[in-house]
């Protein structure tokens, strides 16, 4: 549903949506960085890293201690015992996700994870041996599957399908990629898609692209890196057969955080399914007693491998707590008025220009986006632009050829900060032409 807000171009519009705003007071949850003068920095970069929540310190501090005091006793012992760690995690992350608590585990990072997955679900065959990928997925996702096609005995050229925009758009049409899907028919194995695309910053539509590829016999996995703690997802219900996501973007968990996974219980109840094997991925009730043959663990638990990294999932149970509390739903609301709010701005500071500035490739649509706007600058040397807000105080991101990519996040941004940004844009504009 598009929202009916009248938004206005000026600063009292923007403060007056902050006072009116209920999730307002997360922002004190974060240390927001600052800028060389000192000033809060106009932080826009939550899409690549998340800040730091300001109680991942003594979530942190809490397994320092346990360790400090207990030793190795802290498997078992303190109040979150190592051992079962994992377990502290998965209600909060079910609840992000739409799935079912023994469908999600946390472990290990992201592209491990991926490769985790695609050696559980992607099992080829001569005939039935292709994989459907976005163009312009993440470089590491495109590295993830092309070795995987490799191992298996197939070029990429033969194994991978790209699914490409229609000449002269930025973004897929769910209906081209349905018809792909059904196009490649029995030959398809999985369809392999970025959630939110990390560089246009388009949510596919996920259910009936799942429903597509399960009509032709194949699966469909997502990476999630750019949806989780951005956008709501209900994975269980849409029968999606796997996913992955990384915690440290949306999800502020810290450079280099835990990856989460998800396996829908029809597969992640099913032993039979081969995988990569390791002991914490064992049944807990034997896991000790380190038995000769290997017994999975029921749900997505039994692909773990290592014991927990318990600090760094420290900092993510840290930032799932502040998630639990604000709600995905209701921040998804705020997000989409916030970055409603710097459409709006960009549209109008477009008008004020005799040719149009930029051109923001994200969909239009609320339903197909989450925090992200990708601004495609019109002007040749559009990294002049991106230098000049980042000397005045915007963390935002630069893609080449020219694209700034922004992403206004409900936790800690406000929308005058949104208002600041715009203003800093049209000056930034005008420095050009002056
Ligand atoms: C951020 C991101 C990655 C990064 O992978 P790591 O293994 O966490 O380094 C991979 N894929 C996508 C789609 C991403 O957005």
């Amino acid at each position: 549903m598009q929202t009916t807000i009248h938004y206005q171009n000026t600063r009292e519009f923007a403060q007056e949506m902050d006072r009116v705003d209920h999730l307002k007071s997360f922002r004190d949850r974060f240390h927001i960085p600052l800028t060389d003068a000192g000033k809060p920095s106009i932080y826009f970069c939550g899409n690549s890293l998340g800040l730091q929540p300001k109680n991942v310190r003594s979530h942190i501090e809490e397994e320092l201690l346990a360790w400090e005091k207990l030793g190795v006793e802290g498997h078992f012992e303190g109040r979150y015992p190592w051992f079962k760690y994992h377990h502290f995690l998965k209600d909060a992350t079910a609840q992000l996700v739409g799935a079912k608590p023994d469908e999600v585990v946390v472990m290990n990072g992201l592209t491990v994870n991926l490769h985790l997955m695609l050696t559980s679900f992607y099992r080829p065959t001569t005939k039935r041996r292709k994989i459907i990928i976005e163009a312009d997925a993440f470089p590491s996702d495109k590295y993830a599957v092309d070795s995987h096609a490799q191992l298996h005995g197939f070029t990429p050229a033969d194994a991978i399908v790209e699914l490409t925009p229609r000449a002269g758009e930025h973004c897929l049409r769910t209906e081209d990629i349905l018809e792909t899907i059904t196009e490649i028919g029995d030959e398809l194995t999985l369809v392999m898609l970025g959630t939110v695309n990390y560089y246009t910053g388009q949510y596919f539509d996920l259910q009936a692209i799942t429903k597509a590829a399960h009509e032709v016999g194949a699966l469909a996995g997502y990476d999630c890196a750019h949806a989780v703690g951005n956008v709501v997802m209900e994975l269980h219900d849409w029968e999606v057969d796997f996913a992955v996501w990384c915690s440290y973007k949306y999800l502020n968990s810290g450079p280099g955080g835990v990856s989460g996974v998800f396996v829908h219980e029809k597969h992640g109840n099913n032993p039979e399914i081969p995988r990569l094997a390791g002991w914490w991925g064992n049944d807990e009730a034997t896991r000790f007693e380190m038995p000769r043959q290997f017994v999975p663990q029921q749900g997505a638990a039994g692909w773990q491998l290592s014991n927990a990294p318990v600090l760094p999932m420290a900092a993510h149970k840290a930032s799932l707590e502040v998630f639990a509390e604000a709600g995905m739903k209701a921040l998804r609301r705020k997000g989409d008025l916030l970055t409603g709010y710097l459409e709006f701005l960009l549209d109008d500071l477009n008008q004020q220009c005799e040719v149009p500035a930029f051109h923001v490739i994200t969909p239009k649509s609320l339903k197909d986006r989450g925090c992200q706007l990708s601004i495609l600058t019109q002007e040749k040397n559009g990294k002049a632009i991106f230098d000049y807000i980042s000397k005045h105080g915007v963390v935002a991101d630069w893609r080449n050829p020219n694209v700034i990519r922004v992403a206004p996040v409900p936790l800690y941004n406000t929308f005058e900060e949104v208002f600041d940004f715009a203003r800093l844009l049209q000056e930034a504009i005008a420095s050009r032409k002056g």
